[in-house]
């Protein structure tokens, strides 16, 4: 008797398997061999998923690729990567990115094209949970019952001056912790991605890292405490919070 399986994220029937993270975000050999000749797809991760869960389906995982590869300051896989497949996506989907403005950068020997796009932050948030939820499925053999907060300096915006705070200063306390974790990265193509779970505390939280292109780095909070937890502890660590976030999380 087959074994039906169920969605890494609700539970229901699956339909698919998902690759996490999506496969498009691993650049394709045939791209790549005028400059190496190397694997970047070896043994990606895939989970059970339901078709609202599957973010190929919604498309969400090339939005993802582009917002993704396309940033500045990644290595150099991401910038053949973005000269190769994402820019044929961009070409087949030209909305598919909200262009600001358009620059040129120079270097003292080199003219680098940038754009400013507006990212529709909650669209990359939610790839970022399921991604998130996917590898803590693929990690544990269980659904993640609980909240997922998604901590990135990638959530910039010079209009939203204390989420931009928020998240940098959030980031820089990870990081601080990060050595204690006492776990390692995992990945089979660190080049492109990288995963790192922190233990569990004692509030029932854990921090994933997850690495794109070795320098694009978001951080995924996952609490498993209920809500009178929540405040419980809120409450408890206020002092703490207050020193830490009590400038920015101040209403207007
Ligand atoms: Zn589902």
């Amino acid at each position: 008797m087959e074994i039906q399986e169920c969605c890494y994220w609700c539970g229901a029937p699956a339909t698919s398997r998902e690759h996490v993270p999506p496969k498009c975000l691993f650049p394709e050999s045939k791209d790549f061999k005028d400059l190496i000749q190397k694997d970047f797809r070896k043994n990606l991760i895939t989970v059970p998923s339901c078709d609202a869960h599957n973010l190929r389906k919604s498309n969400d995982d090339e939005y993802l690729m582009i917002c993704l590869a396309s940033r500045a300051g990644n290595n150099v896989e991401a910038y053949y990567h973005t000269y190769t497949k994402v820019r044929r996506a961009r070409e087949r989907n030209p909305s598919i990115i909200d262009v600001e403005s358009e620059t040129v950068i120079e270097t003292t020997n080199t003219k680098f094209p940038v754009q400013w796009v507006n990212v529709d932050t909650f669209r990359l948030q939610h790839s970022f949970e399921a991604i998130a939820r996917a590898l803590y499925f693929n990690e544990f053999g269980k659904q993640f019952e609980g909240k997922c907060q998604i901590v990135s300096r990638l959530f910039f915006h010079p209009d939203a001056t204390k989420s931009t705070q928020f998240n940098i200063r959030a980031c820089e306390m990870i990081e601080l912790e990060m050595p204690s974790w006492k776990t390692e990265p995992k990945g089979e193509n660190p080049e492109i991605f990288t995963y790192q779970f922190s233990p569990e505390d004692p509030m029932k939280v854990r921090t994933l890292c997850l690495t794109f292109y070795e320098k694009t780095r978001i951080y995924v909070i996952l609490s498993r405490m209920t809500a009178e937890e929540l405040a419980f502890q809120r409450k408890k660590h206020k002092a703490i919070v207050d020193i830490a976030f009590g400038d920015i999380l101040q209403p207007d």
